[in-house]
């Protein structure tokens, strides 16, 4: 662990008219991924040197432009979104981890996911403070290009660990062009922590201590993470030139 303090931005999946996705049993992706999400805020707060912070702490529309804002807001060093799948078919199950993609879906399911949760709102993106156009894009595109690195690592770490718990999904990380991922300079991943479409995941999504296992298994990855790869200080360049829109 690092020695100042982590801040880890929680997004809790949808929220307000945008309920998300729908379980078999009436259950709405909306209120499992807030109960997950704070319970996850609990537990880092109970831990040393890193504090949660919820982007959503009620039941209330923010636009995923606005939950990459608040990430930045507050300066937080990973953003972890939590959602949970849907398919037609109520035998799929499991858990999947995706990071961003710069260049189109790893498969065609991972692209259809990204298009289901990006229909919460467009992304207006970021805007540079830097006047050339042309400098502005390389320095945006470099540190996409790393940050993507680390959300990559970050994202095996937490999908081992939720490999633990319940099935995986799929065996490796995922990649899709997820609008709420797209912080240049923020390591940023989604969760999709089971099929709230199969009745027996959505039974377990409802379940207090089920949900408690999933936001333990999320901060052990998390810490796996920051074992292997110490936060150093963000670079100053990006840091000074990007602004929020
Ligand atoms: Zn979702």
């Amino acid at each position: 662990m690092s020695a100042r303090t982590l801040i880890i931005a929680i997004d809790a999946g949808h929220g307000g008219e945008d309920s998300g996705a729908k379980g078999y049993n009436d259950t709405y992706e909306k209120n499992v991924t807030l109960a997950i999400a704070r319970k996850l805020k609990e537990l880092m707060d109970e831990t040393p040197d890193m504090r949660g912070v919820l982007i959503r702490d009620g039941d209330y529309f923010i636009s995923l432009n606005g939950r990459v804002q608040k990430a930045r807001q507050v300066r937080a060093d990973l953003f972890i979104s939590i959602h949970a799948d849907a398919f037609i078919k109520p035998h799929a199950r499991g858990s999947s981890v995706f990071a961003l993609s710069e260049r189109g879906a790893t498969s065609a399911s991972a692209r259809w996911l990204a298009k289901k949760e990006n229909e919460a709102d467009l992304i207006g993106g970021v805007n540079l403070a830097v006047k050339d156009p042309y400098l502005a894009r390389t320095l945006l595109d470099l540190s996409q290009t790393a940050t993507i690195n680390d959300s990559m690592k970050l994202a095996k770490h937490v999908l081992g660990e939720m490999g633990n718990i319940n099935t995986l999904h799929g065996s490796s990380v995922q990649q899709a062009g997820f609008a709420v991922l797209k912080s240049p300079d923020i390591p940023s991943i989604l969760i999709e922590t089971a099929f709230i479409s199969n009745p027996s995941e959505e039974l377990r999504l409802n379940d207090k201590d089920y949900q408690e296992k999933m936001a333990r298994a999320i901060l052990s990855g998390i810490k796996g993470y920051f074992a292997k790869n110490p936060a150093l200080s963000k670079p100053l360049l990006v840091q000074n030139k990007l602004t929020s829109t």
